[in-house]
Order: structure tokens, then sequence, then C-alpha cells
């Protein structure tokens, strides 16, 4: 046993996750950790089970096999009533399509989590827009997503994944749909904003250029890490 401090304790961690979907094996086997703060890429080919460690490490799926422990609990113990609040207090979640609410503005897009949070409509809509404003899209503020880019589109996203203040953010490719500016200028939201806000990021993508981005990188292979590292 290491005599680390609490600082280089990990936040979150999946130790030996194995998950079988029908006859298909996504995960077996799979160990990563994720320090406060940090950014985390997890690269590998389409298939190796970047999704499914992802869900597992938010408690959106239980392993078959394994433990998940999120600041001292495992989440693969919890109760659905537990886990729902973590989710909703610790974890913010964006995938490669927004998933934005297309009927909802952007700004109410992202006041949603803050009323579920038993904010007012005054004072969600008002943080709202100073978190549209941080990831550039202020000006998109009162448009529905089907009137945005994509890349405006997954910024209004971030936004909605981070205003709550989460502790880890946990994206699955949040620029695979989106053209190479408007990836770099996602990506550059959202390194600065968890930057300044000390929040960790489980960065999914095949794409070298965003892996980048990250502190660190691992490379899944058939359910399990072939590579750790330093990314490039
Ligand atoms: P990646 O994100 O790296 O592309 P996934 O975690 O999505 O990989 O998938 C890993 C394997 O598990 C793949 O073979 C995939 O087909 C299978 N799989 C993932 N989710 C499901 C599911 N819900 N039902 C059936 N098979 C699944
Ligand atoms: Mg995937």
């Amino acid at each position: 046993m290491s005599d680390m401090g609490d600082d280089t304790v990990p936040l979150l961690t999946a130790r030996d996750l194995t998950k079988t979907h029908g006859r298909s094996r996504a995960l077996s086997g799979a160990s990563a950790e994720l320090a406060a703060g940090e950014i985390l890429a997890v690269t590998g080919p389409s298939g190796s089970g970047k999704s499914t460690l992802l869900h597992c490490l938010a408690g959106i799926v239980h392993p078959d096999e394994g433990a998940v422990t999120y600041a001292g609990e495992r989440l693969d113990e919890l109760s659905e009533k537990r886990l729902s609040e973590l989710r909703r207090t610790e974890f913010g979640v964006v995938f490669q399509f927004g998933q934005l609410i297309p009927e909802l503005t952007a700004v109410d897009n992202v006041a949603l989590p803050l009323l579920l949070a038993g904010a007012s409509r005054t004072d969600a809509r008002a943080e709202a827009g100073e978190w549209l404003e941080r990831f550039g899209v202020r000006g998109q503020a009162e448009l529905r997503p089907g009137e945005m880019s994509g890349g405006q589109a997954q910024r209004v996203a971030l936004a909605r994944a981070l205003v709550t203040g989460p502790r880890v953010v946990f994206a699955d490719e949040p620029t695979g749909a989106l053209d190479s500016l408007a990836g770099e200028q996602v990506m550059t939201a959202l390194v600065r904003t968890a930057r300044e806000c000390a929040t960790a990021v489980l960065l999914i993508t095949h794409d070298a250029q965003v892996a980048a981005y990250a502190d660190r990188e691992i490379r899944l292979a058939d359910g399990t890490v072939a590579t750790a590292g330093v990314a490039a």
C-alpha cells in the first residue's frame, strides 16, 4: 500500500469490470481510475468497450463483475435512488449528439438541471445565461437546438452538463459529429471550464487530436485496457 496524500487518491475507480450484453462481451477485466480534476482520454477502436466503461463509471450501467468506487462509495452496490441522486448532483454527461431537448431554447435547456435542483425560474435562467456566455453561445440563448450549428448545440450541451457544478463530466465522443474547427472550439471550451472548476473529465474519443487535450490516455482493446500513458 503506498503512502499517497488525499490529493492523489483517485476520485473514481473501476476495477476488473466485466459486462456482457447477450452474447457480446463488452468489458472483460477493464480497470481505470480518474483523479479529481483530471482529464482522462479513453481511446480505442469501435466496439472495444469505451461507452460501456463510461456507463459503468457513471453509474448508468451495473457491471456483471468488478467494482466501481466513487469518493469511497461502491457505485455498483448503491440503490437506484442514491445512484440517481449522485448522477444529478455529482456527475454531468454529454454524448455525441448533445441530446438537448428539441422543444426548449438553449437557455431553457441549460436552466433545466437547476430547476430540477429547486432553483426559481428567474435564477435558473440567469445562471444558464452566464453559462452560455462562458461557452460562447449566449447569442443563441433563445434558439432551439434545430436552429443552431452542431458545434453550438454541443457547447450548449456542455453548459447543461456543467451548470450544476459536477465533480465529474462524462463525455462520450463529444466532437464525433463535428468538423475539426467546431470540434476544437468544443474541446477548448470544455478543457478551459474543467480547469477553472476543477472538474474531472472522462473523455471518450477516437480522434488523436482530441485525446491530446487530456492529461493522460488509456486505450481499450477487446474490453480491456491495452495501453495507458500520458497523452501525446
Ligand atoms: P465502443 O464505445 O468502444 O464502440 P461499446 O462499449 O459501445 O464500445 O460496445 C462494446 C461491445 O458491446 C460491442 O461489441 C457492442 O456491440 C456491444 N454492446 C454494447 N452495448 C450493447 C447493448 N446495449 N446491447 C448489445 N450489445 C452491446
Ligand atoms: Mg461508444
